[in-house]
């Protein structure tokens, strides 16, 4: 039995809990037998787009914008899905997101894919022939990647549709990044406008670039993979007073530097070591004057936690050092905690069953399991409303020298990424479809 049986084994296993019914085992091996038969068309499929792939890329690479900017992005987006026959196409959803369908000629559930498509406000320092034509505006997050790969994916199921059992949702999204200040956007607003209804997926997956590995290698986490991310505002009152005679007043500044330091020892010394929890200021601005008392401080931060339950807490325990630390000195204080995502919680079950396509697709050496990051995700909207896997893409290549890390000048990505994020979400949507479409099909 060679590695890739064996693997498809593994699959039935999961698909077929226990019915110890050999007669449908020996059915399904056929069934698998088919599937590795189209995993090749779908490899062949995927190369022969080598160069439309990268072209893509680079135009959205040369004309990036920004968070709820995503004007031309959108419309480069829309026109290719209709040109490639999707239906139900739905442009302005949360600004500029765009959703579509493809709809198989086989009955079967609905799995979506979502796509992000913003930039971010960084110079791009590369000198190469793809170089943002948008000064002080990059793709360096790799959204550029992100949508060429799930429009390669609209491309190649579009052509497979007389197969496809269900329907796949194509959900392009803008604003990841974050909607500039006092707008709406994102993944939140796309839910909120009905992005995620009608029809609802049973599971939605995405994936994004990962610099720190090669392409040609995909890795995730199961369970908590990203951090949620709150926004902090604190700002600390006190009273102004000459310089010299402090005791006249009440010294924002100094009370500030002690709820820094306390703010600290919430991570520190009271919520479990075990548990991921990240408090940083990233910003204090106070005083007016050399010789003046502060009257007050404006801090800015952001908290990250991979649990919901952790999240709450540490809420709480900011709350009470503020309010215990001022107190002691005469200050006053105000806290705004500003929800920015959720937990990135990839549902176990449907990880362990994505598992075996990724690997029969790349290769068990180039499946990587990878601890959580801290860095946030607002994919985790659309994981709450089904269950979602988000997976990472590797586009580093060390001996090219693309090593550069996520939001920097010199992020760049190995072009070859983009067949192989196509080769897996292509086939870990038919699969995700066959296997749920079958177990309908077993339960009625
Ligand atoms: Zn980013
Ligand atoms: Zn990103």
């Amino acid at each position: 039995m060679n590695n890739s049986l064996s693997l498809l084994f593994v699959l039935l296993l999961v698909i077929t809990p226990a019915t110890g019914n050999g007669q449908k085992l020996v059915a399904r091996k056929t069934v698998g037998g088919d599937a590795a038969a189209r995993q090749q068309r779908i490899a062949r499929a995927a190369e022969g787009m080598r160069e439309r792939l990268v072209a893509q890329r680079r135009d959205i690479h040369m004309h990036p914008e920004l968070s709820n900017r995503e004007e031309r992005t959108a419309r480069v987006v829309a026109e290719r899905l209709k040109a490639l026959g999707l239906t139900d196409i739905k442009t302005g959803v949360a600004r500029h997101g765009v959703t579509a369908l493809l709809v198989g000629a086989k009955p079967g559930p609905v799995v979506a894919v979502r796509a992000d498509m913003d930039a971010l406000p960084i110079n791009e320092t590369l000198d190469v022939p793809y170089r943002s034509k948008n000064p002080g505006v990059k793709h360096a997050c790799g959204h550029d990647v992100h949508t060429t790969v799930a429009l390669g994916v609209a491309e190649l199921l579009a052509g497979m549709k007389g197969e496809i059992a269900g329907t796949v949702k194509f959900i392009f999204q803008p604003a990841e990044e974050g909607a500039p200040a006092g707008e709406e956007g994102g993944a939140r607003q796309m839910v909120k406008e009905g992005a995620m209804e009608n029809p609802r997926p049973a599971a939605i997956f995405g994936l994004h670039t990962l610099p720190s590995i090669e392409a040609g290698q995909i890795a995730y986490h199961s369970g908590p993979a990203m951090a949620s991310s709150d926004k902090i505002y604190v700002t600390i009152r006190g009273r102004g007073a000459h310089g010299a005679q402090p005791h006249n007043g009440v010294d924002a500044i100094v009370v500030a530097a002690e709820c820094i330091t306390a703010l600290q020892h919430i991570r520190s010394r009271r919520i479990d070591p075990q548990e991921p929890l990240v408090i940083t200021l990233g910003t204090i601005h106070g005083g007016a004057r050399n010789n003046i008392i502060a009257e007050e401080v404006k801090m800015e931060g952001t908290m990250r936690t991979l649990s919901e339950e952790v999240r709450e807490r540490a809420k709480s325990l900011m709350r009470e050092t503020l309010q215990n630390v001022t107190a002691a000195y005469g200050a006053t204080f105000e806290l705004k905690v500003e929800e920015q995502t959720l937990v990135t919680y990839n549902e176990p079950a449907l990880v362990e069953e994505t598992l075996p396509t990724i690997r029969r697709v790349v290769g068990d050496k180039n499946t990587v399991s990878i601890k959580p990051f801290m860095p946030a995700e607002d994919f985790s909207y659309f994981q709450k409303v089904s269950p979602g896997f988000y997976y990472f893409l590797g586009v580093g290549n060390r001996a090219k020298g693309i090593t550069a890390g996520w939001h920097t000048p010199e992020f760049d990505v190995d072009e070859e990424s983009l067949v192989v994020g196509v080769k897996v979400m292509s086939n870990v949507l038919l699969e995700y479809l066959d296997r749920h479409a079958a177990a309908a099909k077993a339960s009625r």
